[in-house]
C-alpha cells in the first residue's frame, strides 16, 4: 500500500474510534524514521512489508486508546524531546506557555533560586534550566517520576537538583525566589478521555475533591520557602480555576500583583503573583 493511502485509512479509523487523528501521522513518521518533510516526500512510495507490519502493530494500540507518545517513548516540549512512560504526565503544549512567561519575567536568577513542584517528566525544570542557564531545584513525590526526570535532565544536559518529597516539605526555608508548578488539578471523579485516564498516572492528574488541593497546600507553605526578595510564583491551572487560585495568592500576598493569563485557545491557563517592585 502507498504511504498516503495508509495514512488516510489510519486517520479515518482513528476518527471513527474517537481517537486523536494526528497520532497516525506521528506514528507513521516514527516507523519510517522521517520528519514531517520526509514524510511528504515519500507519500507516493509503497510501504515495505516490514514497515506495514510495524505500523499496524502500533496502530492497534492507538485504536485501543494508548497515547502515541507512549508508543514512541518520547514527547516534544519546548523544542526538545522528553522521555515519557506511564509513570509521568505527558507534557502538554499549554505548559510551554508557562515556560515562556517565566523566562520573560525572571531577572538575574542564580543556581537553586527556582523550584518546580511536581516535576513529573522534568519538562518544566529541565527547560527552565536550559533556557536560563541555571540549576533548578525540583520536587516530586513519585520516585518513578524522578527516575524519568533524571534521565531527561541527563540526556538534555540540564542542571537539575532533585528532591523526593511532598510539595515544599523538602525545600529549605528562605531559599526560593521563583516558584513554578503545574500540579495535579483535576477534580476527583471527573470523567477523562480513556487515552488520559487509562494511561497517565492518576497521581499526576487529580488534585483532591475540588481539584484545588495542591494550590492551597503549596501557597500555604510558600511563605516559609520564599526569600525576602522573591520574584514570582506561576501556576498552570484548569480553565475554571483562575479566579479562585488568584484569590488564594492575593490573600497570602496582598502586596503582590496577581493575574490570570489565557492559553492559545482563549482559556484561563496561568495564574501568577509578582512581588511589588519587580
Ligand atoms: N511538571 C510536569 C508537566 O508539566 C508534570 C505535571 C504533573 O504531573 N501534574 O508536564
Amino acid at each position: 500500500m502507498r504511504i498516503a493511502a495508509k495514512l488516510k485509512q489510519a486517520e479515518r479509523e482513528l476518527s471513527s474510534a474517537n481517537r486523536d487523528v494526528s497520532a497516525a501521522e506521528w506514528w507513521l513518521m516514527h516507523v519510517l524514521g522521517v520528519d514531517r518533510t520526509g514524510l511528504l516526500v515519500r507519500l507516493s512510495d509503497e510501504l515495505t512489508t516490514d514497515e506495514e507490519a510495524t505500523f499496524q502493530a502500533g496502530f492497534e494500540r492507538l485504536l485501543a486508546g494508548e497515547p502515541v507518545q507512549h508508543l514512541i517513548g518520547h514527547a516534544p516540549f519546548y523544542g526538545r524531546m522528553f522521555e515519557v512512560n506511564r509513570d509521568v504526565l505527558i507534557p502538554r503544549p499549554e505548559t510551554e506557555e508557562l515556560i515562556e512567561w517565566v523566562v520573560a519575567h525572571v531577572r538575574d536568577v542564580s543556581d537553586d533560586d527556582i523550584v518546580d513542584i511536581g516535576t513529573g517528566s522534568g519538562a518544566i525544570a529541565v527547560t527552565l534550566s536550559l533556557e536560563l542557564g541555571v540549576r533548578v531545584q525540583t520536587v516530586d513525590i513519585s520516585r518513578e517520576a524522578i527516575a524519568v526526570a533524571r534521565r531527561n535532565a541527563a540526556a538534555l544536559g540540564a542542571d537539575v537538583f532533585f528532591h523526593e518529597g511532598d510539595c515544599l516539605s523538602s525545600i529549605a526555608a528562605d531559599s526560593i525566589r521563583v516558584l513554578v508548578s503545574n500540579p495535579p488539578y483535576i477534580e476527583a471523579g471527573e470523567l477523562l478521555d480513556e487515552t488520559v485516564a487509562g494511561y497517565e498516572p492518576h497521581l499526576a492528574l487529580f488534585g483532591g475533591a475540588d481539584g484545588l488541593e495542591f494550590y492551597r497546600k503549596i501557597i500555604a507553605d510558600s511563605m516559609r520557602v520564599l526569600c525576602a526578595d522573591w520574584q514570582l510564583i506561576a501556576f498552570e491551572i484548569g480553565y475554571n480555576q483562575g479566579q479562585v487560585v488568584k484569590s488564594y495568592l492575593s490573600e497570602r500576598y496582598p502586596e503582590a500583583e496577581t493575574g490570570i493569563l489565557k492559553d492559545i485557545n482563549g482559556k484561563d491557563r496561568i495564574v501568577y503573583a509578582v512581588r511589588e517592585g519587580i
